[in-house]
């Protein structure tokens, strides 16, 4: 079963339970799909014929949605189509037709990750080498062999190596290229392994032959070839292979090769023969940039105070940008009235900052206790003795001691107090806690909102 195919249930149970479709939409339009086909970046979902007047309809509700939920459950982005049976999708036909073997080792290529679409912001000496090397890979006078491209998770690696793959395809089409995750690398390693030793095939001569015979080889997140020992083997004879050949080998991975902990000290300075480039993560006119990038590809559905919010929050991660925008495309499409700041923030909340640590300080006390009692900043920072104001004091001081990393000496500071009055406060009101079971009420309810800001 192919990986889309695989967690179908699961795809169509999470569009369900996530966008909230009311069961009649769950049974008259997401119950009858099913599964028709998919390539390396298209999924094909087919409707029964009696549904195809809605074809349109059906995509314009659902297309998007099933983009994220397939990308959630995948790890990977596919295009969606819907077809109504027994009507063929157009690249399924262009994928049974790719006989030659030029054509089915290149087709390992996603089409859709290209340099020009790849927005080079805080990047360039990434774009750089990696343009370098589409340029020259597969020839004699190859650049920067082998090219190791590292970086942390969702930062645009793999977008880069399909870019270099497709660029060389576009313009050198007679090159043999071929693109493959260490994942399918050690599990057709395994297989074949496993399949020789039960039925005495010959099938690990086959694989080294395809891999040696290619021009271009791209291999990606290597780390996780790194450490198993078969598969390890392996794949540095093919590495030594194909160098030696003078063919161009780029590789992948999320760490240097100085980092990477099981790799032998005769692998590691094979590594290092060609060029290393990290992949930056991006500051926020890049992230600005590729939000706008993918807003316009959507006919700017979002406005552009909530991509700002969206770029000021989500700052570490390309993939977890591309997300939270996919997320509000896919509400845009199931809500009728234009999302709003408040609807984005709102459907965002898991994915911005789901665990962001709230910091308490001073400030926020004084402000909500200020608010709870009725009594301005000013009074209570003055002398007045009134008994209100006196307590809001103690509260205050006895707050700021509980939930913030303040000392005895800044609370005082602060406050305008000295060092005795805030111990006599903060006992003042652990005593008034302990008898006094209204009191309590108001402290546990007041420290619930300053938390829950
Ligand atoms: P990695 O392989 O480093 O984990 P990917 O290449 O899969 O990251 O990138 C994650 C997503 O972010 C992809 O959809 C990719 O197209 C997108 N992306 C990453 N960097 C950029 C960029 N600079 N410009 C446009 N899209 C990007
Ligand atoms: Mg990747």
């Amino acid at each position: 079963m192919r990986p889309v195919e695989e967690k179908w249930e699961e795809i169509k149970n999470s569009v369900i339970a996530d966008y909230d479709i009311s069961s009649i939409a769950v049974k008259t339009w997401i119950d009858p799909m099913e599964y028709y086909s998919e390539t390396e970046d298209t999924v094909t979902i087919m409707l029964p014929n009696n549904k195809a007047k809605i074809l349109d309809l059906i995509t314009n509700k659902y297309r998007d949605i099933f983009i994220i939920a397939i990308s959630e459950a995948l790890n990977n982005d596919y295009e969606v189509n819907f077809i109504v049976d027994d009507v063929k999708p157009q690249e399924n036909a262009v994928v049974q037709n790719t006989n030659s073997e030029n054509e089915s080792t290149n087709s390992s290529l996603i089409k859709k990750y290209t340099f020009d679409n790849f927005v080079t912001g805080n990047n360039s000496f990434a774009v750089s080498a990696c343009l370098a090397v589409a340029e020259t890979a597969g020839t004699d006078n190859n650049a920067y062999n082998p090219l190791y491209i590292y970086g942390g998770s969702g930062l645009g690696k793999t977008h880069l190596m399909h870019a270099i793959g497709n660029y060389l395809n576009e313009h050198n089409p007679s090159l043999k290229i071929l693109y493959v995750t260490s994942e399918n690398f050690t599990n057709e390693i395994v297989n074949s392994l496993r399949s020789d030793k039960k039925y005495n095939t010959d099938s690990m001569s086959v694989l080294k032959d395809k891999y040696r015979n290619v021009d271009v080889l791209l291999i990606d997140d290597i780390q996780f070839v790194i450490g198993k020992e078969a598969t390890q083997v392996e794949f540095f004879n093919t590495f030594n292979s194909l160098y030696e050949n003078g063919k161009s080998i780029i590789i992948s991975s999320d760490k240097h090769p100085k980092y990477m902990e099981t790799l032998d000290e005769r692998y590691l300075s094979r590594f290092q023969m060609g060029l290393q480039v990290d992949v930056q993560p991006p500051n926020y006119e890049t992230r600005k940039a590729i939000l706008d990038q993918l807003n316009q590809k959507h006919g700017n559905k979002i406005d552009d105070d909530i991509l700002i919010y969206i770029t000021d929050n989500i700052s570490s991660n390309i993939r977890e940008l591309e997300g939270a925008y996919n997320k509000l495309i896919a509400l845009s499409r199931i809500s009728s009235d234009k999302i709003t700041l408040e609807m984005a923030k709102n459907s965002l909340k898991d994915i911005i900052n789901p665990n962001k640590t709230k910091v308490i300080n001073f400030e926020i006390i004084m402000e909500e206790v200020s608010k709870h009692y009725n009594i301005s900043v000013n009074d209570i920072l003055s002398n007045k003795r009134n008994k209100e104001i006196a307590t809001a004091r103690q509260i205050i001081i006895y707050l700021c001691d509980k939930l913030t990393d303040d000392s005895k000496v800044n609370i005082a500071n602060k406050m305008k107090r000295d060092h005795s009055t805030v111990n006599h406060s903060i006992n003042k009101i652990k005593e008034s806690i302990e008898n006094d079971p209204i009191f309590e009420k108001n402290i546990e309810s007041l420290i619930k909102t300053i938390t829950s800001l």
